[in-house]
């Protein structure tokens, strides 16, 4: 009997997101490729090419190409050159969020309507055009989505606001999405990661260093969360150890969630 298998032996995985070392989406990038995946990257412009070229050669990824959610036929472009490439898909990681940094402080109720369109916009629309290009690239025996939301979605978390808003209808969307592409195999599901030093978070949400203090303080772990920590969750998401798991919110949080008073 064989004793080590590697999950993901050969699946072709396409990481939207990742920015820098410290991007949640590349410790999911170092788990997949760990667990035997072929890797393609996509970065937002050329500022963030310069970063995201070399860590694409790290793990040998196949694919690094251009992608701004909101460019029009960028998406397409980039599903294109993965069907040409590769014939296929069998993961995608939609890791992918924006806000305008003056609707991440002082009062929701005054979010402007072009910031609030601009969130959703990015952080949520994009999940449902990307796993919509995505649909016919998955085999018959399907695939598996996954996206990357937090606890401000349940919850109201100071400074947080729109994003919230935006995270709880992405939340949705993986519902409905995961109903819509059921029948075709294809698993969609969200990871709810707890508080990350990355550059979106520590640099676009106020007060985000008190966010994690409270959570190495409450958490039942009592400690933070790394990006490998989600790293690991996303294996078990696309293997086929998460056969049966579809249109689910995965808390990676040290069960902060969890915690009452
Ligand atoms: P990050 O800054 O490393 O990643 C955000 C990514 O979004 C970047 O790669 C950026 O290029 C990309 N992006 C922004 N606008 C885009 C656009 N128009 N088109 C394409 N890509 C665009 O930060 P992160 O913390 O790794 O964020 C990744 C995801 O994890 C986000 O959805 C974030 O909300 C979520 N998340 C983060 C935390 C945290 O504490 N860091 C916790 C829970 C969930």
């Amino acid at each position: 009997m064989a004793v080590r298998q590697e999950l993901l032996a050969d699946r072709r995985a396409l990481v939207f997101g990742v920015a820098n070392e410290r991007s949640i989406a590349w410790g999911i990038t170092r788990a997949l490729r760990r667990h035997g995946a072929r890797i393609a990257l996509t970065y937002l412009n050329d500022v963030l090419e310069r970063r995201v070229r070399p860590l694409g050669e790290e793990v040998g990824a196949e694919l690094v190409l251009p992608c701004d959610v909101v460019e029009e036929g960028q998406v397409r472009a980039v599903f294109d050159e993965v069907r040409r490439e590769w014939g296929g898909l069998d993961v995608l990681v939609h890791s992918i969020a924006y806000a305008p940094r003056e609707d991440l402080e002082g009062r929701f109720v005054d979010t402007s309507r072009e910031g609030f369109l601009k969130a959703l916009r990015i952080s949520t629309y994009s999940l449902v055009e990307l796993a919509r290009a995505a649909e016919p690239l998955f085999p018959d025996g399907g695939g598996s989505i996954v996206t990357l939301t937090y606890y401000g979605a349940e919850k109201a978390i100071p400074n947080y606001n729109v994003m919230g808003v935006a995270k709880a209808a992405l939340e949705a969307s993986v519902r409905y999405l995961a109903m819509d592409l059921g029948p075709r195999g294809i698993r969609v599901n969200a990871i709810s990661a707890g508080p990350i030093r990355t550059l979106a978070a520590a640099g676009g949400v106020r007060g985000f260093r008190t966010l994690l203090g409270i959570v190495e303080e409450r958490a039942p772990l009592h400690r933070g969360v790394t990006t490998d920590d989600v790293g690991g969750a996303a294996v078990f998401l696309c293997s086929d150890l998460g056969a049966a798991v579809t249109g689910e919110v995965l808390h990676v949080d040290s069960g902060f969630n969890v915690v009452g008073l």
